[in-house]
């Protein structure tokens, strides 16, 4: 901080040491119009004397400030890290937290307390994708394209033409804040807003870059290759980190979350890591047993024999041959296939004869209804489990 060689705020006001609030204003707005970086653009002296009078202003303009600094002069704010300074003044009566130290810093830009704008984190973005079945199993790869925003490769995201840069902005000293003080009958009140002239970005651009007119990014639209993880499920969603929305002021890019859902399928059912499809046997088939092909999702033909009598209903699991544990991929769910008894239909006449005399072989009576066996029992209850099954 400068101290040493420091003017008197009076001196830089050309004010007498007595004078009156009205005169302290007067004096500021004259020198203020006077070396207002508008007015002298590119002229650094003149962003220095603007600079002493906001800030003999500040003190000057405050009763309590100024009673601190008729005291100790400009030796109070000579401690510059955080708690020095003039932060020791803080006690006297309705200063809020910052105190005066942080004041200065508004104008110094540097020392104890004084919040910079720092680098902001891009947005993060949402991209949705639909997958089928088959590439939820297997795993795959997906081309997507996306619109975002990126920082500029000309300038490389700080808005300044070709060998030019930013300048620190001359009214917040670079923090991107501006305090306003206010009399109050409480005391002074301090409130922080954000620079009129920057936009809070502590920063402000002569000759702007021609590729992104001094934004810093451009929008651009992207393919990426998104990986589809094995075992991946409806509604799961995945980061991929930094390939979201540029970040500000050299700020680290956000993140892109894919979302997948997945279709259904035409003859399987998920649940999970398990799958379910639904077997149609002829009655013949059920009643005497077989053996018979299941082709898995995967499309691997699996045996599965068909034992005498099987209900309606029954399952038979195919140990591994669902789908994989996205979080453990050496874990992989069972494939069950559940018995769908198909009932004849459109008999001709030598096969409703045919099966007339085997209900007699059987004994079975018209009319009469066979028991609730054994084998029947918790039918419902696979019927009810069977597809969407648990
Ligand atoms: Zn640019
Ligand atoms: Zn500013």
């Amino acid at each position: 901080m400068p101290t040493e060689s420091k003017r008197d705020y009076y001196e830089v006001l050309s004010v007498e040491r007595s004078a009156n609030v009205d005169e302290i204003k007067k004096a500021y707005r004259q020198l203020a119009r006077k070396w207002h970086p508008d007015v002298n653009q590119g002229d650094a002296s003149a962003e220095e004397k603007f600079k002493e009078v906001a800030e003999a202003y500040e003190v000057l303009s405050d009763a309590q400030k100024r009673g601190a600094y008729d005291r100790f002069g400009h030796a109070a704010s000579s401690g510059g890290g955080p708690g020095g300074g003039f932060g020791g003044f803080d006690g006297f009566g309705g200063g809020s937290g910052g105190g005066l130290d942080d004041i200065l810093n508004v104008f110094f830009g540097g020392g104890g307390g004084g919040r910079r704008p720092g680098p902001q984190r891009g947005d993060d973005l949402r991209y949705d994708i639909e997958i089928t079945l088959e590439e939820a199993l297997k795993g795959s790869e997906k081309t997507i394209t996306i619109p975002r925003t990126e920082n500029c490769d000309i300038c490389g995201g700080n808005g300044a033409a070709p060998g030019t840069k930013p300048d620190t902005c001359v009214q917040c000293g670079g923090v991107g804040t501006t305090r306003q003080v206010q009399q109050t009958i409480l005391g002074t009140v301090q409130t922080s807003v954000t620079c009129p002239r920057c936009s809070g970005r502590g920063q402000v651009v002569k000759s702007p870059c021609g590729g992104c007119v001094g934004r810093g990014k451009v929008r651009k639209t992207r393919e990426l290759k998104v990986p589809v993880p094995s075992g991946v499920d409806d509604g799961m969603q995945m980061p991929i980190r930094g390939e979201g929305e540029a970040g500000t002021l050299n700020g680290p890019p956000g993140d892109l979350y894919v979302f997948f859902s997945v279709k259904e399928h035409e003859h399987f059912e998920r649940d999970g890591i398990d799958l379910y499809i639904s077997q149609p046997l002829t009655f013949v088939q059920a009643t005497l047993g077989d053996t018979i092909s299941v082709t898995t999702l995967a499309g691997e033909v699996v045996t599965l024999n068909i034992p005498e009598g099987t209900q309606n209903g029954t399952r038979f699991k195919l140990r591994g041959h669902g789908m994989p544990n996205i979080r453990q991929r050496s874990q992989k769910g069972d494939l069950t296939v559940v018995i769908a008894v198909q009932v004849p239909t459109k008999l001709n006449e030598d096969q409703k004869k045919a099966l007339r005399s085997f209900a007699e072989l059987r004994g079975e009576v018209a009319g009469q209804t066979p028991d609730h066996h054994e084998s029947g029992k918790g039918l419902w209850e696979r019927i009810k489990h069977a597809v969407k099954g648990d």
